[in-house]
């Protein structure tokens, strides 16, 4: 394993703040795979994730060392100062490191450390993985998001791991300052993972997400195991008329009654929202129509119009 730091900068206060990225070379000429995480600072999954791929790596290059072909980068931990102070965006500048690239977003410091991250990515991988997970409302499964005109090279990619979900949608400007957006312009094929809730860490979801990168990686042609590539699941792919979302219609707790993952049938309860200044129950949400309930409310407090569920229902049946 080879460490670099790709963006030292020093501190008003002199403590460094730096990017650093882990390498497992193959051989060259061979495909070279990168793994990005915590451009947002509270998204905590992806950043286990990475210490569970890098653990996994380093104990095949010890046991196994001929069973790396090509090459993985490992990114970490992108946002130094938003995961020390577990916040979603860069403490001071209040950036989002997922906005920052593009011409329209000047020179500040998180612009730069996003450019050369950017410039990083681009010279040393034909694949990118970039891993987050949800805000603090909503718990999500495992799911693999596709900017509609980049579907037809990436689902066959994300079809190979191990997501529960394939969310294929329309482009909107929002994206076009993101890393996935910049990366597949620039012709890498880049995955965005989206699974569990920020600040927390769910051990069973990192395994389901670390076998399917691990299959990605036999598939791509940067391992070959002797044991092979674990199995993987059969994504449900869907598009934006696929998803039926369940907003509040009224304030007060949510108390979750259907459980995330659950093949739902139109008409089931997935919780109540209850007055508890009164002690009533105000709502009883239900699933406008039946499919896989991938998205779940965590947060109690609600508000009209919050979200509580998304349920998906592909038309077209299975990939
Ligand atoms: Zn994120």
């Amino acid at each position: 394993m080879q460490t670099e730091t790709i963006f030292p900068i020093r501190t008003p206060l002199g403590t460094p703040i730096q990017i650093t990225r882990q390498s497992f070379t193959g051989r060259r000429g061979n495909p070279r795979v990168s793994f990005l995480a915590g451009l947002h600072g509270d998204e905590l999954e992806g950043v286990y994730l990475c210490h569970r791929l890098i653990q996994y790596l380093r104990g095949l290059q010890a046991r196994e060392p001929e069973a790396l072909r090509g090459t993985v980068h490992i990114y970490p931990a992108v946002n130094p100062q938003a995961l020390g102070a577990a916040t979603r965006l860069s403490p001071f500048f209040a950036s989002d490191m997922n906005r920052q690239l593009g011409d329209k977003n000047g020179h500040s410091l998180p612009a730069q450390a996003c450019q050369k991250l950017l410039d990083s990515l681009r010279n040393s991988s034909d694949c990118v993985v970039d891993l987050h997970a949800s805000n603090l409302h909503l718990r999500e499964l495992a799911q693999i998001r596709i900017i509609e005109e980049f579907d037809r090279k990436l689902i066959p990619l994300a079809l190979r791991t191990n997501a529960d979900l394939i969310w294929v949608h329309p482009a909107s400007g929002v994206f076009e300052s993101t890393f996935g957006y910049n990366l597949n312009r620039a012709k890498i094929p880049t995955l965005v993972v989206e699974a569990g809730i920020c600040l927390r860490i769910d051990d069973a979801l990192c395994d389901q997400v670390l076998n399917g990168m691990i299959h990605l990686l036999h598939h791509l042609g940067v391992l070959a195991t002797s044991e092979g590539a674990p199995e993987v699941k059969e994504p449900m792919l869907v598009h934006p008329s696929e998803v039926h979302q369940v907003q509040a219609e009224h304030a007060g707790l949510f108390v979750a009654r259907a459980r995330l993952g659950q093949m739902l049938e139109a008409g089931d309860i997935l919780g109540e929202v209850v007055d508890p200044l009164r002690g009533e129950v105000v709502e009883e949400a239900v699933a406008p129509e039946a499919g896989l309930l991938f998205t779940l409310r965590e947060h109690p407090v609600t508000y009209q119009g919050a979200a509580l569920a998304r349920i998906a229902q592909p038309s077209r049946g299975r990939p």
